[in-house]
This record gives structure tokens, C-alpha cells and sequence, in this order.
């Protein structure tokens, strides 16, 4: 699998990989709302990519595009409102996934780490939409899957295009994303997040 970027001699072993070295290092500009959520990189600050902007009411801050500029500037209102509170302090974050990240590292005051949210993800009703279940006993056990498995472990999955995510924050990331179609609030993810709530919040 070549996923080969233009500028620089990088080559990716997914489409996602070259997205991610395009925007971290700025070989070319993404929009990780084109196609359908599939994404697309365009040649840095060019013409093309700002008419492209424009053309398809692209909401510059998450990318997720609309169909007429009526929609995007009702969309926009949901960025200036979205704040989500930390389950185990008072920390407010932009988006779920960026709370979910601050308890993974452990930076939290109530002191659940990333073993603490496995174990809690590996418990609720509906694991196995998003849980791969040859994960799902260490999770239980609380036990760190990168000790274990000497390559990347991806234990978590997305239940709607079964993407496969390594840590419960990329689930997250994944979903907040215009690159799927599920949303924070629906099915699996909806019951999970409300079962971490009961659990931490
Ligand atoms: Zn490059
Ligand atoms: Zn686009
Ligand atoms: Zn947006
Ligand atoms: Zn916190
Ligand atoms: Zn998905």
C-alpha cells in the first residue's frame, strides 16, 4: 500500500497516516471533510483549496461540510457552545474526546488513568460494539495492553464503521470527526458515555 505524499518522500501505510503527516507537518492542507468524509489533501494556501472552502460551506474549525451557508452558520453556534466537563474535576474541555485524553494521562485530580476508563469501557452493557473482544478480559483486569502486546493493541473499535482506534479518546476523536457518521449521542457511544458518567461523573 502506497499512500505517498507529494511534497516530501513520506509514504503512508493507510490514507489516515498520510492525512495526519500532511497537517502535522504541513506538506499539504487537509480536509478531512471532503469526499463524503473519506478527506482530501490540497496543495498548502492555494486558490483552490480556499474556493473549495467556499463553495462547499466547510466549517474551517472541525471541516465537516454543509450544504447550503445557512447550515454552517447554524453549525457554527455548536463549537461556541460545546464544552464538556471533566467526569472527575471541574476541567472543561472543547471537545469529549479532548476530556478523555486528560483522564488517559492520568492528569486529572481524581486519579483515573487510562486503565481505569478501559475497565470501565470492557464493563458497560454494550462492549462489543465498540470493544474487540480479544481485549476485553486485560481491559477487565485492568491490565496495560502495551506491556502485553509487544506490537500496537487497537482493542477499541468505531460501531458504526468498525474503524479500529487504539486508545478510548481516539474512539472519541474518531467520532467527533466528520470522517464518520456516528455522533457522540447515539447508540453504543451514547450508552457508553452515559455509563462513564454514572461511573465517574
Ligand atoms: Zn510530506
Ligand atoms: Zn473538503
Ligand atoms: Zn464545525
Ligand atoms: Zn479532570
Ligand atoms: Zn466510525
Amino acid at each position: 500500500r502506497h499512500n505517498e505524499c507529494p511534497v516530501c518522500d513520506f509514504d503512508g501505510e493507510t490514507w489516515d497516516e498520510l492525512l495526519d503527516h500532511c497537517r502535522e507537518e504541513g506538506c499539504r492542507t487537509v480536509c478531512r471533510g471532503c469526499d463524503g468524509g473519506h478527506g482530501s489533501h490540497w496543495e498548502s494556501e492555494c486558490d483552490a483549496y480556499w474556493e473549495h472552502l467556499d463553495e462547499h460551506n466547510v466549517c474551517t474549525q472541525c471541516e465537516r461540510h454543509f450544504s447550503t451557508p445557512d447550515n454552517l452558520t447554524h453549525h457554527r453556534l455548536t463549537h461556541c457552545a460545546a464544552t464538556y466537563e471533566c467526569l472527575g474535576c471541574d476541567r472543561k474541555f472543547k471537545t469529549y474526546g479532548g476530556m478523555i485524553i486528560h483522564l488517559e494521562y492520568g492528569t486529572c485530580d481524581s486519579g483515573v488513568d487510562h486503565l481505569d476508563l478501559n475497565a470501565t469501557a470492557a464493563e458497560c452493557r454494550m462492549w462489543s460494539h465498540f470493544i474487540d473482544e480479544d481485549y476485553r478480559e486485560d481491559m477487565l483486569d485492568s491490565n496495560d495492553l502495551q506491556d502485553i502486546y509487544s506490537d500496537k493493541v487497537y482493542p477499541y473499535k468505531c460501531p458504526t464503521c468498525d474503524a479500529a482506534m487504539p486508545k478510548l479518546s481516539s474512539l472519541f476523536q474518531h467520532v467527533e470527526s466528520p470522517a464518520c457518521g456516528q455522533t457522540l449521542n447515539e447508540g453504543a457511544i451514547g450508552r457508553l458515555r452515559r455509563f462513564l458518567y454514572s461511573r465517574y461523573g
